[in-house]
């Protein structure tokens, strides 16, 4: 597969483990939010190479670059290396690919779920329809254990306050005494969410245990056919 060097333009800590790296591909890199790119890391302890996935977290803009989220992993070497970066290294990469992608006309409104950095294509999508005037209405449920993992939260809460088409549902499996919001996994919220838009068809993304979990709640629990729920998973 053709690999191209792209480079690190800039990066900033999204939460305490999430960096946000935007690189350049350098000319046009044409993708669909929702696609994924395919990373090659040399490690220098060997001739091993390694290629990691990282969902592109933008949706295409008109500079070619494009943004990821990349959680840091314990122990990871691509994560840990993609967390090393300094600006204008640069990566190898594939051509951008994956099929977790919205279909060109959007006859439903949309229920996207994600945990973690799954977010990241979801973020992609929602950018997308930024700019669809006839966009459906699409709510966000998201995921994460702590107040601070939410990322791009002012992001979701301000297209919110400015967009009623959009809503985004926050909920924390370890919050803190403060938080007012949604507790607990995600999958607890889906009855809920989908009685509120019966006819949505589901995007979900993030690590295969959550994910297998919220199909299974979806498909079997509240009876949403099967081209009506759409996955990506990282593990
Ligand atoms: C299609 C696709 C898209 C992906 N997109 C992203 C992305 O946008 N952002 C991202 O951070 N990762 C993403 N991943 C995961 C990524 O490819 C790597 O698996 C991850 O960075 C760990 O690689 P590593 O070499 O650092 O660690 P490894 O030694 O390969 O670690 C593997 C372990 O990391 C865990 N893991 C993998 N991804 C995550 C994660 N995001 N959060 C917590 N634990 C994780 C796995 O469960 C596994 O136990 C994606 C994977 C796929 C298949």
């Amino acid at each position: 597969m053709a690999q191209r060097a792209i480079t690190l333009r800039s990066a900033r800590m999204l939460s305490p483990k999430v960096r946000e790296l935007t690189f350049d591909p350098g000319s046009p890199f044409p993708f669909v939010a929702g696609q994924w790119v395919s990373l090659k890391f040399p490690l220098t302890s060997s001739e091993v190479v390694i290629a990691r996935s990282y969902s592109i977290a933008s949706a295409p803009r008109g500079d070619h670059t494009f943004d990821l989220a990349v959680t840091l992993v314990p122990q990871g070497p691509a994560s840990t290396l993609l967390h090393a970066m300094s600006i204008g290294d640069e990566v190898q990469s594939a051509e951008p690919m994956g099929f977790f992608t919205l279909p060109p006309k959007l006859e439903r409104p949309l229920l996207m779920i994600g945990t973690g950095t799954g977010v990241a294509p979801l973020r992609a999508m929602i950018q997308s329809l930024e700019t669809v005037a006839d966009a459906p209405p699409v709510t966000l449920l998201f995921g994460v254990r702590h107040r601070e993992d939410l990322l791009y939260a002012d992001e979701f809460e301000a297209l919110a306050a400015r967009d009623p088409r959009f809503r985004f549902e926050p909920t924390l499996s370890r919050p803190d005494p403060s938080w007012t919001g949604r507790t607990g996994y995600v999958q607890s919220h889906l009855p809920e969410l989908l009685a509120a838009s019966p006819e949505a068809s589901a995007y979900i993304c993030g690590l295969n245990a959550m994910v297998r979990d919220a199909r299974k709640v979806l498909r079997e629990t509240l009876t949403v056919p099967r081209d009506r729920v759409h996955s990506e998973r990282f593990d």
